[in-house]
């Protein structure tokens, strides 16, 4: 195993709410720099090849870029995203729980670059630890002499407020989040109008990951070479994997991005459970593709898992070992996305749970051929039918499954 750093997860950073202590193990060095010259800071994390890593790995910077300049003549929002309510990802909670200075010296960062005012860190409400370390840490900062250096370099005055979410799945979606924030139900929006122009009240609104806004101190301090030598190959910094399934050691673990899977498994994951053997693991949790024994080698990063049909997403990576139904798995994910529907598409709505009733035929060995063929024929009709991202997460593990396991949908019909 190669040697590396870890950035984010090193032990002397896990000092909770505690501010001094966060200062004392390098904390404030990257809001220093980000202060002394604001107008670089862009360019910096440009350079870093940082990406959003709550799951879209999209450049961060380019997403700071759309937008538009703020004058002062109205707030500009930035919402420090925690809503973390997929199955099989937790990395988020740990940052807040251990780490929350890094994450609001992060957000302080990212204030100065894009010139935002309230930040608004929007956190599960089923974390209670989480929400209660980032309040204090909160509290730490309002008293702290560099908030008001943030505030002053600001074109309006500086707000940190801590706003539970619904802790509903699809209240992490942007355009859900920003409507949740303003106090309704989170049902995702209509885009256009984006958040970047029309989110919070209708002010220019960004919203980021915790974990993406946890890696800005250490990047600023360190510098964007030394932040682009942190991953493997081609790929930039480091990665919170959240492994679970039927591995030895479950848990967060903060690796080079281009880590390979094989490693994640069975160096840090310390194997398979005993007795058993890999047979898939649903990448990036369970709105993604499969990836199955051939692709052990891939390594963890956006492209090289891109370029294996599937995404890197959350880091999740949900192990399942020989004796484990694909068809129950993903009847039990496609289960979860009926469940969190919000009902407002008729296709996500009624399609999600059509997919779930076919599916529960199948795997209870009541299923036909021209069942197989229907979810078939919905996994090519339900894709972009849907306001926000979750009908096509959906449809993505089911589509998965029926091309690399096709063999266990046909053993369990009625008419094999
Ligand atoms: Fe709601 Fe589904 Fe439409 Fe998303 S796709 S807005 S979850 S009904």
């Amino acid at each position: 195993m190669a040697e590396f750093e870890k950035v984010l997860t090193r032990e002397d950073r896990l000092v909770g709410a505690d501010l001094t202590a966060w200062r004392a193990a390098g904390g404030g060095e990257g809001l220093r720099r980000a202060l002394e010259a604001p107008g670089e800071i862009r360019e910096v994390v440009e350079a870093s090849g940082l990406r959003g890593l709550g799951g879209a790995g999209f450049s961060t910077a380019r997403k700071w870029g759309f937008l538009p300049a703020l004058d002062g003549t109205r707030d500009g929002h930035l919402v420090a995203n925690a809503n973390e309510d997929e199955p099989g990802t937790f990395k988020d909670r740990l940052l807040l729980e251990q780490t929350p200075h890094g994450v609001i010296e992060g957000a302080l960062i990212a204030a100065l670059a894009t010139g935002v005012n309230d930040i608004v860190f929007y956190v599960n409400p089923h974390e209670e630890k989480a929400i209660a370390s980032i309040r204090t840490a909160v509290e730490q900062w309002r008293e702290d002499p560099e908030f008001a250096r943030v505030s002053d370099a600001l074109p309006r005055t500086l707000g940190l407020r801590v706003v539970p979410s619904s802790g509903l799945y699809i209240g992490g979606e942007e355009t859900a989040a920003i409507a949740s924030i303003e106090g309704g139900f989170p049902f995702p929006r209509l885009k256009p109008p984006f958040p970047a122009e029309s989110g919070i009240n209708e002010e220019p609104t960004l919203v980021n990951n915790v974990e993406t806004l946890a890696n800005l101190p250490h990047l600023l301090a360190g510098g964007a070479s030394w932040f682009r030598g942190l991953g493997r190959g081609d790929a930039c910094g480091t990665k919170l994997f959240s492994l679970s399934g039927d591995v030895l050691n479950e848990g967060v673990f903060e690796l080079p991005m281009g880590t390979p899977l094989r490693e994640l498994i069975d160096i840090h994951g310390g194997g398979m459970l005993e007795g058993k053997r890999f047979k898939a693991v649903f990448t990036g949790g369970p709105s993604n593709t499969l990836l199955t024994p051939d692709d052990l080698d891939v390594p963890l990063d956006w492209d090289s898992v891109k370029a294996r049909h599937s995404h890197l997403g959350t880091g999740a990576m949900i192990v399942v070992s020989d004796g484990t139904g694909i068809v129950k798995k993903v009847t039990e994910y496609i289960d979860f996305f009926a469940e969190n529907s919000c009902g407002q598409c008729p296709c996500c709505k009624i399609g999600t749970r059509q997919v779930s009733s076919l599916l529960k035929k199948i795997d209870t060995g009541r299923g036909l051929r021209s069942d197989l063929d229907n979810l078939a024929g919905l996994s090519r009709m339900l894709p972009g039918s849907g306001r926000c991202g979750l009908i096509d997460g959906a449809v993505t593990v089911l589509e998965s499954s029926l091309y690399k396991f096709r063999e266990e949908y046909e053993a369990q019909l009625l008419d094999r």
